[in-house]
């Protein structure tokens, strides 16, 4: 008689039973209460989805009325000056906007990402551009870009439920501000059509990925409405609903049922296809985790989603090993895999957040082995001009004096090279000075260009 090893218990675990080491006790306390304006906020109000989105924080009047006595007029009138120059609107869900340490906001790592100070802007980098990544070169539809073989970015919507200062789509996400107009868009499915057939006439295409914007604000139906489109084409694999909010807002994940049973739809649809269906969120440090997400991610487990995390190295925020160690072994232990770290975009209005290729491969070489080998992030540098991402030691050449670094893309631009240029205010003092010199500067640019061709060829 066949007696199985493995026997499959479909119990759910009590409570007690489900020891949390220390370092991963995450915030349990009535943190929001410390604001001022949600002192009487009891935890099912605050854990509700729709209280969320409906106390936002969109404007600094609603800032300076919601901290009350922890405004002083010293960071407000930064902040408004910080606005003159910022290419993204404010957006903070209250749950993001009480994890700032409200004593010491000038330095809180999440003040840094969602509200821009006047006083820490440094002049835009000569070469900085709006699309970086030449996302609409390798735009085929209004909302598709398909730039690798295999796979797609799929664009329903400009909307987030938060405004990131350093969004790598601020051409497009985050409204029209003082410095930038943009025409941004919300779902509209009747535009998707277009997109959906050009996936269906390329089969080479397996993977889409649904960003924006962010999927969290798309509607149940919407929600639905893509993944079974999509997990409907044959030649599709694998999808990913790409959304902050597991980070931002958790709760959406608790409270929100009709859209988790559209998700839950979607990931069960996905299995009877044998088809992969993850989600993919955007946390930056640890104090963007708390007892909250664990909830969040408790209930995605559920119903059998994929989390992985995408984090942008950010100057001020994560630029330290220690900070990335504590903040991938907590997503870790929350099953969030730590997928990806990127090189800050060479957007404008984003340069006292970006870091140097050598921090970042610095950073890498101490990430590489700390941790278990699948939760240790790639480390990438997404090249300008359209290269793709590219691992952070992969450079054909770098010259640290002048910050420029070299790439291929035999993937996505086979025969074409692709440059980076580190934040000029980080480089030595000559390296400062050369960039001053025109003329200089030209020669040094060039003579990289044509060393990378070389090298370049030599990797053909
Ligand atoms: C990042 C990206 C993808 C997905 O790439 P993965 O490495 O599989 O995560 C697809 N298309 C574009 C344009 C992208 O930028
Ligand atoms: S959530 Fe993503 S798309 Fe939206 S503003 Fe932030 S970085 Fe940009």
């Amino acid at each position: 008689m066949f007696d199985p090893i493995f026997k499959i218990s479909n119990e759910p675990q009590p409570p007690g039973l489900i020891s949390v080491p220390e370092p991963y006790r995450f915030d349990d306390t009535e943190f929001w209460r410390t604001v001022p304006a949600w002192r009487d906020v009891d935890p099912k109000t605050f854990g509700d989805f729709r209280w969320q989105q409906r106390n936002s924080i969109t404007s600094l009047p609603r800032i300076s009325q919601v901290l009350g006595e922890l405004a002083s007029p010293t960071l407000l009138s930064d902040i408004e000056a910080g606005l003159l120059r910022a290419r993204m609107n404010i957006r903070l869900t209250p749950y993001v906007f009480s994890r700032i340490n409200w004593e010491y906001p000038e330095h809180d790592p999440l003040r840094r990402q969602f509200l821009p100070l006047g006083s820490q802007y440094k002049p835009d980098h000569p070469l900085a551009n709006d699309d970086s990544l030449d996302e609409e070169g390798s735009k085929v539809r209004p909302h598709l870009v398909h730039r690798y073989p295999d796979k797609a970015l799929f664009l329903p919507i400009t909307l987030c439920p938060v405004y990131c200062s350093f969004c790598t789509r601020s051409r497009v996400v985050g409204g029209s501000t003082a410095v930038k107009s943009k025409s941004t868009y919300g779902a509209k499915p009747s535009d998707w059509d277009g997109s959906f057939d050009y996936i269906r006439d390329h089969p080479q295409i397996e993977d889409v990925v649904i960003s924006g914007g962010d999927a969290l604000l798309l509607r149940a139906k919407h929600i639905r409405l893509i993944g079974k489109t999509l997990l409907d084409i044959p030649s599709i694999r694998r999808i990913r609903f790409a959304t902050k909010g597991v980070a931002i807002m958790p709760m959406k994940f608790t409270s929100d049922g009709e859209w988790m049973d559209a998700l839950a739809e979607v990931a069960l649809y996905g299995k009877g296809l044998m088809k992969e269906v993850a989600l993919h969120t955007h946390f930056n440090c640890g104090r963007e985790i708390s007892i909250w997400t664990s909830q969040a991610m408790s209930a995605l487990c559920e119903i059998g989603l994929m989390v992985r995390n995408q984090s942008v190295l950010i100057a001020g925020v994560n630029d330290s090993f220690s900070v990335l160690h504590q903040t991938f072994k907590g997503l870790s232990s929350l099953r969030i895999q730590p997928y990806y770290l990127y090189q800050h975009d060479m957007i404008p209005g984003c340069e006292h957040l970006r870091t140097t290729v050598h921090l970042a491969k610095s950073l890498s070489m101490k990430l590489q082995g700390s941790m278990t080998g699948f939760n240790t992030p790639r480390v990438v540098c997404d090249a300008p001009g359209g290269g793709g991402k590219r691992e952070i030691s992969s450079h054909l050449l770098y010259d640290r004096e002048i910050g420029v670094s070299a790439w291929s893309s035999p993937a996505a631009k086979p025969g074409k090279t692709f440059l980076y240029y580190d934040p000029i205010h980080l480089l030595d003092e000559e390296g400062q000075t050369i960039w001053n010199n025109p003329t200089e500067i030209k020669l040094r640019v060039d003579s990289i260009k044509s060393q990378a061709l070389d090298r370049a060829s030599a990797f053909a």
